[in-house]
């Protein structure tokens, strides 16, 4: 094609290719294994595949309903309920989406207006602050410190203004593996007491929570459930991140707004996709089973680690192993992984790219949802040069 005639004005001109398309990226260029984005290399349970095969053949093949399957939305609430004594509404308060990156843009279309505050832990889920400064919105960070990567709530509170209109969390929390406490839960419901602030919950990580703790998703508590709106992926739960179906709760008011969205940046969702899930949700196994699966793999990784001169930083949750790297190589933590991806054929991911200002703290994170086999090839290369 020609060369464009004229300059294009972005609407992000600070934005660039995702570090996890460019780890991916290079990982395959290297021929390394690929601990940098986060996907298992496994495959999902084939009934699932069966129920999608059966759901296509039986001809559910056109449109969903625009909030999603019935039968779908049925099996969230009674999971919702089941899990965190929560009563969502299946026909108002439960929207199926297209994985939950596309929940929790809309989430902040619907919701944040020009100028208004929206307040994001740092390191932060890369998709969050594009999402909110296309909105218009002002960015305000608070800080999640290393090693525990725990929330400051005293910075939280002097964060907070009359302009405030949402905080974004995630727990457990990509990259960094931790997981918030019912104490934190508290505090953050004092805060918003008595104001009119919207939270955003991403939640994607809900069953992958390790040691025994439990998950405190915002649903379980009324006076944080009753403003919030809570996201969470079928992607992480059944090993099918290429699905992008995902969905999102709210009560009925803060709904009826997502869905004005919903409606024109998605309209609706795979239908025999939602069909297949609804299905598969029907054994509560398949997601209660979640956790021990992946604390195994935590656990085999952790070991393995201990034989390098990485420094493990706690993982409490997620698929994600963060580590310092002080010991072996004083490079930054960009030029460190890619040393790692070239010369040791291990992919990992920087963890300045979780922060605004590229802050450099010596940290990297792998993802751990790999075979047993793929962890072990992984940690021999690691063994070797670190
Ligand atoms: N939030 C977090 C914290 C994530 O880690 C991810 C995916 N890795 C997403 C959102 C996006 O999920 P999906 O693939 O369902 O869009
Ligand atoms: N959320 C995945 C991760 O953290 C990546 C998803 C993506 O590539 N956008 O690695």
């Amino acid at each position: 094609m020609p060369r464009l005639p004229f300059e294009v004005q972005s609407r992000l001109p600070a934005v660039g290719t995702t570090i996890f398309t460019r780890m991916s990226r290079l990982a395959q260029e290297c021929g390394a294994i690929n601990l940098s984005q986060g996907f298992p290399d496994f495959e999902a349970d084939p009934e699932l595949f069966a129920r999608v095969q059966h759901w296509m053949r039986a001809g559910a093949n056109q449109y969903a309903p625009m909030a999603g399957m019935p039968q779908l939305r049925e099996a969230i609430a009674t999971k919702l309920q089941a899990l965190y004594g929560a009563a969502y509404d299946a026909e108002t308060e439960i929207t199926v989406t297209a994985g939950a990156t596309q929940a929790l843009f809309t989430a902040v279309a619907a919701l944040v207006h020009p100028g208004d505050e929206v307040i994001v832990f740092e390191p932060v889920y890369d998709s969050y602050i594009p999402a909110i400064e296309l909105q218009g919105g002002m960015v305000r960070r608070a800080r999640l410190q290393a090693p525990d990567y725990r929330p400051d709530w005293a910075e939280v509170a002097a964060l907070i203004s009359p302009r405030t209109r949402m905080i974004m969390i995630n727990t457990p929390h990509n990259p960094s593996g931790a997981v918030w406490s019912a104490a934190d839960m508290a505090q953050l419901a004092a805060l918003v007491r008595g104001t009119d602030i919207i939270i955003v919950s991403d939640e994607v990580y809900e069953h992958i929570v390790f040691d025994g703790a439990s998950h405190e998703s915002v649903a379980r508590y009324p006076e944080l459930a009753e403003r919030s709106l809570v996201v969470s992926s079928f992607g992480k739960t059944y090993h099918v991140t290429g699905w992008k179906v995902g969905y999102l709760c709210a009560p009925a008011a803060l709904m009826a707004e997502f869905r004005k969205v919903h409606q024109f940046n998605v309209f609706t969702v795979n239908t025999p996709v939602q069909l297949a899930l609804a299905d598969f949700m029907a054994n509560p196994a398949h997601h209660l089973e979640l956790a021990a699966f992946y604390q195994q793999k935590r656990d085999q990784f952790r070991a393995a680690l201990a034989a390098t001169r990485f420094e493990r930083l706690p993982c409490a949750g997620t698929y994600f192993q963060t580590v310092r790297y002080g010991a072996i190589s004083d490079a930054s933590d960009t030029a460190f992984v890619e040393w790692l991806t070239r010369e040791v054929g291990v992919a990992a991911i920087p963890l300045s790219a979780f922060f605004t200002d590229g802050r450099d703290e010596g940290v990297i994170r792998f993802c751990f949802a790999k075979r047993p086999e793929t962890l072990q090839a992984a940690c021999e290369r690691l063994e070797r040069f670190c």
